[in-house]
């Protein structure tokens, strides 16, 4: 029996894409029973919200976050975008924003314009007060800019987080919180690792990213939540600790940043 740990980044429909709806259904029915652990369905695309409630949203485990990722279908018509999203985030059904950011690596739009659907989205989280969900990959300085300000009013966390030591540093003083994939235990990651030995334990958070970022030795295939427990215990080693205190502690993080509350909540 895998453990089954609370789990702040998964995209749901993607991974029923790789392996199948019964594949999804069987690891949100253990998430379930466990009656103590989330799963956070990202949300990537202008009005994607609609599909992923009527395919998870009788599930207890399973909470929504909204967002437009910086790829192709958000650029095609920024405003049309942003108001699909703030039809969504009006239906009370998110506990987050995001994820959205920054991509320098895909670069499906000039950086400018990556960055005016950025600070907008930024601009909701406030209004919504939401916690803002963010994804940066080669953006480490114009992502940051954004994300101090930000950070002022609203929390933020730097989802599967790719830098090294020296930028994890700046988003910590920035306020922000760091949020750790798969990527971890791969073996080129040293910087990364360092990053995640210095986050405090206040403010680390370990997710899957699924059905990608799947941890050493499964690299390359389709991840699920219950691969979150091997992501766990590379940190775990990198902090001294034991994987169950980590688990504990950033599933008390994820708690504490979205408002997650299970009907039986201690008192
Ligand atoms: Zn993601």
């Amino acid at each position: 029996m895998p453990d089954i740990i609370t789990d702040p980044h998964a995209h749901l429909g993607h991974i029923a894409q790789r392996l199948g709806i019964a594949a999804v259904k069987t690891v949100l029915d253990l998430y379930e029973e466990s009656s103590e652990a989330f799963i956070l369905d990202i949300g990537t695309k202008p009005g994607d919200l609609k599909e992923r409630r009527l395919s998870f949203g009788g599930y207890r485990c399973v909470k929504f976050s909204a967002g437009l990722w910086p790829g192709r279908e958000s650029f095609a018509k920024p405003r049309a975008s942003l108001a699909y999203l703030e039809e969504d985030l009006q239906s009370g059904d998110c506990v987050a924003l995001g994820e959205c950011g920054l991509d320098y690596h895909h670069m499906e739009a000039l950086p400018d314009q990556q960055k005016a659907i950025f600070r907008s989205q930024a601009l909701l989280a406030i209004e919504y007060r939401l916690p803002l969900i963010v994804h940066s990959r080669d953006a480490y300085m114009d992502t940051l800019e954004i994300v101090a300000e930000t950070a002022l009013y609203t929390p933020v966390v730097i989802h599967c987080f790719g830098y090294g030591p020296k930028e994890g540093e700046k988003f910590l003083s920035a306020g922000c919180h760091l949020s750790f994939a798969g990527n971890i235990s791969y073996k080129n990651a040293g910087p990364l690792r360092e990053a995640f030995r210095l986050c405090p334990m206040d403010r680390v958070l370990c997710e899957t990213d699924a059905p990608y970022m799947n941890s050493m030795p499964h690299r390359g295939k389709a991840s699920t939540s219950l691969d979150l427990s091997r992501t766990v215990d590379v940190g775990a080693e990198l902090k001294g600790i034991r994987s169950e205190d980590l688990s504990r502690q950033t599933s008390l993080n994820a708690q504490r940043l979205f408002g997650l509350k299970t009907p039986r909540a201690s008192v």
